[in-house]
């Protein structure tokens, strides 16, 4: 109720909000925010993410991270940083699959980029073994190092505008708010000049159809390109979305793993928004792009069939159904299989990444 409120004061005074505005508000405000209050993973939260599902995935993204980092010449030094690392699952099982590979701990920084402080101690409790350390942004990460980095569903939580093709110009979708206090969403011209961003598709967009950019994933994206860039490198993000920019409304509040209206629950829901892959391929152009390719085929090229076999051998009847019904789960062509994208970047052309 409480970040409704402020909101709404907010809106009075200063006019409506754009749905990044009010996207960013909702998920991070310092006190009230969706992250800020609670962990929404797992079956008692709101979600569950790819690494809560098994340790299969964690594994899989750890065999990837070990390849990288032979691929890089086994830096001495390294930075592994994880975007968004909710429970700190992903970190703990790629830690422990690369337990074994010589000389890879020692040369690890790990580091870890979170913004929720409820979801940082979940971390800390999770990573309870290991030494690594938090921040809160990119720009606080001071390095001159090489760096590994790797994102699960970190990109969708990032804030996106919605602009509508409207009279052969455009609007844009932002939160307002009648004198009931009830949020509702209206068309206002454009607050910023989004064509600058270099998004030649945005041409293509037919009357009445929402075509949604961020200016956040992109300004990340492009400030990631240039650490990378200098220091050597690669990244990895997996999310839901598309691979090629195309107009539709994918934004989405989730409560209690089910859908629900975006101005419903306010601060209470999760609001995520498609990932648009090529839109981060653009943003991240100083980098080598290693290909969009879907999660099944990502973690089968890893192995991930034969990981599961190997798990499977130890397991009673029981474990190894479950197993099974994660491998399914994971890359099933009806589950996260198709709709989760893999996206990978390197500094440089000549490092061929595993699983593309
Ligand atoms: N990667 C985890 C959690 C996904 S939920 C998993 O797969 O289970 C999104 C995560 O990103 C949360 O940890 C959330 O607190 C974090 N996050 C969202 N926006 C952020 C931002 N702007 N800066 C840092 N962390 C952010």
């Amino acid at each position: 109720m409480l970040l409704e409120k402020i909101l709404t004061q907010r809106i009075k005074k200063n006019g409506p909000l754009s749905m990044a505005e009010f996207m960013e508000e909702v998920l991070g405000h310092p006190e009230h925010g969706y992250y800020m209050t609670r962990d929404p993973l797992g079956r008692g939260g709101d979600f569950t993410t790819a690494p809560e599902v098994s340790q299969l995935f964690g594994e899989m993204i750890g065999v990837w991270v070990a390849d990288t980092w032979r691929k890089l010449g086994e830096p001495g030094q390294f930075v592994l940083l994880e975007c968004g690392p909710g429970r700190g699952t992903l970190m703990a099982d790629i830690l422990r699959a690369t337990q074994k590979v010589s000389g890879f701990h020692k040369a690890a920084d790990v580091v870890l980029m979170e913004m929720s402080p409820v979801l940082r101690q979940k971390q800390e409790e999770c990573l309870a073994d290991y030494d690594v350390r938090w921040v809160g942004r990119l720009s606080d990460l001071k390095t001159d190092v090489p760096m590994i980095v790797v994102g699960n569903e970190f990109l969708d939580a990032l804030p996106i505008c919605q602009l509508v093709r409207c009279d052969g110009g455009w609007s844009e979708r932002d939160v307002n708010v009648d004198d009931n206090g009830l949020f509702y969403i209206i068309q206002n011209p454009l607050k910023a000049d989004f064509f600058e961003l270099g998004q030649e598709w945005l041409t293509q967009v037919q009357e009445d159809e929402i075509a949604e950019v961020s200016p956040a994933r992109d300004g990340f994206m492009r400030e990631l390109s240039v650490l990378i860039k200098t220091r050597g490198g690669a990244a990895l993000f997996i999310d839901y979305g598309h691979e090629k920019s195309a107009p539709g409304d994918t934004l989405q509040a989730v409560y209690k793993h089910d859908y629900c209206d975006v101005l419903e629950h306010i601060g209470h829901a999760d609001l995520t928004a498609h990932v648009d892959f090529e839109a981060l391929g653009r943003a991240a152009a100083d980098l080598y792009c290693q290909g969009i390719v879907t999660q099944g085929r990502f973690l089968k090229n890893l192995g991930i069939g034969i990981r599961a076999q190997v798990l499977k051998q130890k397991a009673d009847e029981k474990q190894g159904a479950e197993i099974d019904v994660a491998l399914r789960r994971l890359c099933g062509d009806d589950e996260m299989g198709v709709l989760f994208k893999v996206i990978g970047f390197s500094h440089d052309k000549s490092i061929k990444l595993a699983g593309f």
